[in-house]
């Protein structure tokens, strides 16, 4: 069972990550939680040149994002899937058509198709999108830690209707959700959109 979280950064992807994980362990099953940019050696280094490093042109940007995706999808989680392992996974190819699409306004059907070329073609079962205002997400976010947070308002704005029009498009893949919302409150919800789906 293969579980995206995508939203803005500020959105608490990695808070509801981690209780889930804690919540699904009596299912007895592997539970293997890992993320995007950065979920493997090579993607470790993909994202420091992402994020950490100087202006990435916006063409070779998406190109890096995909790399990271089409290694680690390939190492990490079609492994895991096939061991019938739940994969909880933080952003996958929907971040990448949300913020490279929208954000640096690359055409969003060639990001995707160039991420379903990489990992040739696995979705989601669901997606949780945690949905936060940009002005939320970056006062939560506080003190900015990479290159991509830096981006204006404006930016995560874009990438946010991006991210909601996805999950409209597709309403039974996704689940959507108030990032706003306490975060005890919203782990329950995600619980039992998961146990109703692994039965
Ligand atoms: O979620 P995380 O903090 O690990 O993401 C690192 C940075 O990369 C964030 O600033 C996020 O906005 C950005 N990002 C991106 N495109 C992606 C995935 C992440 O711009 N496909
Ligand atoms: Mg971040």
């Amino acid at each position: 069972f293969f579980l995206v979280f995508e939203g803005g950064d500020g959105a608490g992807k990695t808070t509801q990550l981690t209780a889930l994980r804690q919540a699904l362990a009596d299912t007895g099953r592997e539970i293997v939680v890992t993320r995007e940019p950065g979920g493997t050696p090579v993607g470790q280094a993909i994202r420091d040149v992402l994020l950490h490093g100087e202006h990435v042109a916006p063409r070779a940007e998406a190109l890096l994002f995909a790399a990271d995706r089409a290694h680690h999808v390939a190492t990490v989680v079609r492994p895991a899937l096939e061991r019938d392992a739940i994969v909880l996974q933080d952003r996958y190819l929907d971040s990448s058509i949300a913020y490279q699409g929208a954000g640096r306004a690359l055409e969003a059907d060639d990001v995707r198709g160039l991420s379903l070329w990489g990992t040739q073609g696995l979705l989601p079962d669901l997606t949780v999108l945690l949905d936060v205002p940009a002005g939320t997400g970056r006062e939560r976010r506080g003190e900015v830690h990479d290159r991509l947070e830096r981006e204006a308002d404006d930016f995560h704005g874009r990438v946010r209707e991006h991210f909601l029009a996805l999950a409209a498009a597709e309403p039974q893949r996704y689940l959507v959700l108030d990032a706003t919302r306490a975060a005890d409150d919203l782990a329950k919800d995600i619980e039992a959109a998961v146990r109703e789906r692994l039965t």
